[in-house]
C-alpha cells in the first residue's frame, strides 16, 4: 500500500511532528510513503514535487516551526481543471490515500476533491491522459485529515496543531509588555490572530491578566466604556498597567470591526491612559513547536495514518481531533460542516449560539475573564473567610490559581485569605487576606509567592493544631493546591466538617481524577528545551548519545510523555522496569543505529526508573558497550523542570481549577478534587481518588493519562525503531544548521 502526505494552508508549529509520525507510522505498519511538497500546489504540479519518502527524510524536524514539506495557497485547485491535474498526478505516482494537514479550507478542499475523483478519472481515461493499468485499484480518493490551525478554529477537537505553540509567542510577549507598561505606567493594545475564532485572544488574556478582550462571538454593548471602565478601575486600584488583548476578527454588535486604532483611541478617550498597539502578526505563527504540539501532533499523524491504511473503498474522510489526550476519529465534513455553522452564526449575530458550539472550555474561559476583571475589591466585609494553601514542592501555575481563586471568591461576596509558607504556616498565624493588588501580576511568575510546604495533618495532633487555627481565624473553606498530599489533607479537613477543594499541582503529573496536574506542561517545556539545545551541543562533535534523568519519581508520566516530544530512542520508567535482558537489547539497537549512520542518540530516565540502574548507572553501561562508536553524555535536569514562567496550558488549567474550587468551597461541603477531563473540569471525592491511588508509588492505579502513555510506548518504537538506515533526501527543507540528531 502506498499513502501520501501533505501539509496545506497556513503553516502552524507542529506540522512536522505530525508528518514525521505519519511517515514513521506507515513504514512501520507497512507502507510506501510519498509526500507531496507545496500543499495542493505540489499535486497540480506533480513530476518531483510528489516524491518517495525514506526514513531518514524525516529526521530531525520535529523541533522546526513551519512546515518542512512546503505549504501553498492553491487558487489552481480551486478550478475542477486544477483538480482534475491533481488527481492525474496522484494517480502517476500511485496513490489514492492521502493524509491532508490543514486548515478547514484545505479540508474543505480535500473533500471536494475526494468527492469529485471517480469523474475526473473517467475523464483522464477517455482523453487518454491515464490509461486503466494506472487507475485500477485507485477509483476512489480515500482522505484522512489533521486539523494545522494556529486558532483553534475547527469545531469538534479540543486543540488544533500550531495553537498551543501560537499562546506560548502571544503569553511571552504579554509578559514582556507587562513589565515595560508597569515601568511607564502604559496600556497596550495586543492584537492577535484569530479572523473567526477569538480562543487565541481569550486564553491569551487569562494567561498575560489583560483588562480587556474583544472577540468575534462576544462582542458587548457599548465596548469602549465597558473597556474604559475596567481599566480606569485597575488605575484606580493602584495596577501600573494596562493591557486590551483584540482578535484579529473581532466585531462589535452590529457586525463592524473593531481595529487596534479603534481600541488605541478609545482608551485614550475613556481614561487618561496613553496607550500603544502592538500587533504581534506572523510572530505567533512561526518558531520552535510547543511540547504539547510535538507530543499531541507526533500522536495525531501517527494514529492518522494508520487510519487511512486501514480504510475501506469509498469510507467518507475522517478527521483526526483530539479530546484531552485521546485522539478520535470523526467524519471530516461533519466538523467542518460545524466550523462553518459558527462562523455563520457569528455573521448573523447570534453570539450565544456561537459560544456554545466553541465548547465547554471556551464557554467557561469567557465568564471567568469577565469574572477576573470585574471582582470588586477583594477585601470584603462580611462574607465567609476561604482559605487558599499550597502543599509540597512548587509547580508552575500555582500563583494564577490564587489569582483566580481570590477574585472568584470575592466576586462572590466572600472574604478570599492565603496561607504563607503552606498549610504550616496556619499553625503559626502565617496568613493574610489577599487584596487585588497581590494578585495582579503574579499569573505569570513561576513557583509559589506566597510560600508552600511539605506539612500536611498526618498525626492526631496536626490535626488538633489545625482544627484549632482554622477555628482561630473563622476559616469556612479551605482549597488546597498541591500534589498528593493534597488529597490527603483533604480528607483530615473533612473530618472537621469543612469544604475542601483540591487543585492538583504537580510537575510529576502522578495524581489520580485528573489528565494533568498544573506544572507538567511547564515542565514538559523545559524538557523539551533543554533537549534541544544538549542535541544542538552535538553538532560539532557528533556521535554522542545523551543520557538524561527528568522527574516524576515512579511515575513515569514526564519521561514517556517527553520521550515523545524530544524524540528519544529509549525511555526508562519504573512502570516497565529495567532489566539487563532489556539493557541489553537497547543497547545493541543503538549502537546498530549508530553503524548506519545515526549521529545522536537520546535517552530519558525517571528519575525512579530503577534503584540499580540510575541514570548514572545507565550512562556508564551505553559508554561501556558503545566501543568508540559514540560517546556518552549523563544529563541530569533535575530543578530547572520546576522552575521557570507557567506555560499557557498551565495558566489557563490553573485559572479554570481554582474558579471551581473557589466557588465549591463558597457554596457546597464535603472534599473534592477538581480534574481535566478532556475540555472540562470535573469533580471527584477525594476518597474516591485516595482509593484510585498506589500510594506505595504515589502514582494514580490506572492514570487518567494512561492512553498518552501507550501511544508514547507504541510511538517510540513506531516513530524511532532505533536501528533503522537514516539517509535523508537533500530535496526536504531541513536547514543544514539543525542539529544531526536522526531519530
Ligand atoms: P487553510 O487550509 O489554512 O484554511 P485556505 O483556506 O487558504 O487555508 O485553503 C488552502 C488551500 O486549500 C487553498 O489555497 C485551496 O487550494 C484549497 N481550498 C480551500 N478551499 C477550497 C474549496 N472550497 N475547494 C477546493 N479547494 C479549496
Amino acid at each position: 500500500m502506498r499513502i501520501g502526505v501533505l501539509t496545506s494552508g497556513g503553516d502552524a508549529p507542529g506540522m512536522n511532528a505530525a508528518v514525521r509520525g505519519a511517515v514513521r507510522a506507515a513504514f512501520a505498519l507497512g507502507a510506501e510513503v510519498y509526500v507531496v511538497q507545496e500543499g495542493y500546489a505540489g499535486l497540480v504540479a506533480g513530476g518531483d514535487q510528489i516524491h518517495p519518502c525514506v526514513w531518514g527524510d524525516v529526521s530531525n524536524i520535529m523541533q522546526l516551526g513551519g512546515t518542512s514539506l512546503g505549504t501553498a495557497r492553491c487558487a489552481a485547485f480551486r478550478s475542477p481543471d486544477g483538480r482534475r491535474l491533481a488527481v492525474k498526478h496522484a494517480i502517476e505516482k500511485g496513490l489514492s490515500r492521502l493524509l491532508i494537514i490543514g486548515g478547514d479550507g484545505s479540508l474543505t478542499g480535500a473533500d471536494v476533491l475526494r468527492s469529485e475523483w471517480p469523474s475526473h478519472v473517467e475523464a483522464l481515461l477517455g482523453s487518454g491522459d491515464l490509461v486503466p493499468a494506472q487507475t485500477k485499484g485507485h477509483e476512489q480518493l480515500l482522505v484522512v485529515g489533521a486539523v494545522g490551525s494556529i486558532d483553534n478554529d475547527m469545531w469538534g477537537t479540543d486543540m488544533t496543531i500550531g495553537c498551543d505553540s501560537a499562546m506560548h509567542r502571544i503569553v511571552d510577549a504579554m509578559d514582556t509588555l507587562t513589565s515595560t507598561a508597569r515601568s511607564h505606567q502604559r496600556s497596550f493594545v495586543l492584537e492577535v490572530m484569530g479572523r473567526h475564532c477569538g480562543y487565541l485572544a481569550l486564553a491569551a488574556a487569562i494567561c498575560g491578566a489583560a483588562d480587556y478582550v474583544l472577540l468575534p462571538e462576544a462582542p458587548e454593548h457599548d465596548w469602549q466604556k465597558k473597556m474604559g471602565a475596567a481599566i480606569a478601575a485597575g488605575r484606580d486600584r493602584g495596577k501600573r498597567k494596562s493591557l486590551v488583548v483584540l482578535a484579529e476578527g473581532a466585531c462589535d454588535v452590529d457586525g463592524e470591526p473593531i481595529t487596534a486604532e479603534m481600541v488605541r483611541a478609545a482608551i485614550e478617550a475613556e481614561t487618561d491612559v496613553e496607550a500603544r498597539i502592538t500587533n504581534l502578526g506572523h510572530v505567533q505563527r512561526g518558531g520552535t513547536p510547543s511540547a504539547y504540539d510535538r507530543v499531541m501532533s507526533t500522536v495525531l499523524g501517527t494514529q492518522g495514518a494508520a487510519r487511512l491504511m486501514s480504510m475501506a473503498p469509498g469510507a467518507e474522510p475522517l478527521l483526526m481531533t483530539t479530546r484531552g489526550h485521546e485522539v478520535i476519529d470523526k467524519p471530516l465534513m461533519e466538523c467542518v460542516r460545524g466550523s462553518k455553522e459558527v462562523a455563520r452564526a457569528i455573521a448573523e449575530k447570534r453570539f450565544d449560539d456561537a459560544i456554545e458550539a466553541r465548547g465547554t472550555e471556551f464557554a467557561e474561559l469567557l465568564q471567568l475573564q469577565r469574572t477576573l476583571v470585574s471582582a470588586r475589591d477583594l477585601t470584603v466585609d462580611g462574607g465567609k473567610r476561604l482559605l487558599i494553601a499550597h502543599i509540597g514542592a512548587p509547580a508552575p501555575g500555582m500563583n494564577a490559581a490564587v489569582r483566580a481563586f481570590g477574585r472568584v471568591v470575592a466576586d462572590a461576596g466572600h472574604q478570599p485569605l492565603v496561607a504563607l509558607e503552606g498549610l504550616h504556616g496556619m499553625l503559626n498565624d502565617q496568613l493574610r487576606p489577599l487584596d487585588w493588588l497581590d494578585t495582579e501580576d503574579i499569573a505569570s511568575a513561576g513557583s509559589a509567592v506566597f510560600g508552600t510546604h511539605r506539612w500536611w495533618p498526618q498525626e492526631p495532633h496536626d490535626v488538633v493544631a489545625l482544627d484549632a487555627a482554622l477555628t482561630r481565624h473563622d476559616i469556612e473553606g479551605v482549597v488546597l493546591v498541591g500534589g498528593f498530599e493534597c488529597l490527603r489533607a483533604a480528607a483530615q479537613l473533612q473530618t472537621m466538617g469543612l469544604p475542601v477543594a483540591v487543585v492538583p499541582a504537580t510537575i510529576s503529573n502522578n495524581l489520580p481524577a485528573t489528565d494533568r496536574s498544573l506544572g507538567c506542561d511547564t515542565a514538559e517545556n523545559a524538557i523539551c528545551e533543554a533537549v534541544d539545545r544538549l542535541k544542538q551541543s552535538a553538532i560539532g562533535s557528533r556521535r554522542r548519545v545523551f543520557v538524561v534523568e527528568v522527574m516524576g519519581r515512579a511515575c513515569g508520566y514526564l519521561a514517556a510523555v517527553t520521550g515523545i516530544g524530544t524524540g528519544a530512542e529509549t525511555v526508562y520508567t519504573n512502570e516497565e522496569g529495567i532489566d539487563l535482558k532489556r539493557l541489553e537489547t537497547d543497547v545493541a539497537a543503538l549502537t546498530h543505529s549508530f553503524e548506519e549512520g545515526r549521529e545522536v542518540g537520546l535517552v530519558l530516565v525517571a528519575d525512579a526508573a530503577s534503584d540499580a540502574y540510575d541514570a548514572n548507572a545507565l550512562s556508564r553501561i551505553y559508554q561501556g558497550e558503545a566501543r568508540g562508536r559514540f560517546d556518552t553524555r549523563l544529563c541530569v535536569l533535575g530543578h530547572l523542570q520546576q522552575g521557570g514562567r507557567p506555560a499557557p496550558r498551565d495558566r489557563v488549567a490553573a485559572a479554570r481549577l481554582a474558579a471551581r474550587a473557589a466557588t465549591h468551597v463558597a457554596t457546597s461541603s464535603g472534599a473534592v478534587v477538581f480534574g481535566i477531563d478532556g475540555d472540562r473540569i470535573i469533580a471527584t471525592p477525594c476518597l474516591q481518588a485516595l482509593d484510585a491511588a498506589d500510594l506505595e508509588h504515589r502514582r494514580p492505579k490506572t492514570p487518567p493519562h494512561q492512553r498518552l502513555v501507550t501511544y508514547a510506548k507504541d510511538l517510540t518504537d513506531v516513530v524511532v525503531a532505533k536501528s533503522v538506515p537514516t539517509t535523508r533526501r537533500p530535496s526536504l527543507q531541513t536547514p543544514p544548521w539543525a542539529p544531526g540528531h536522526k531519530v
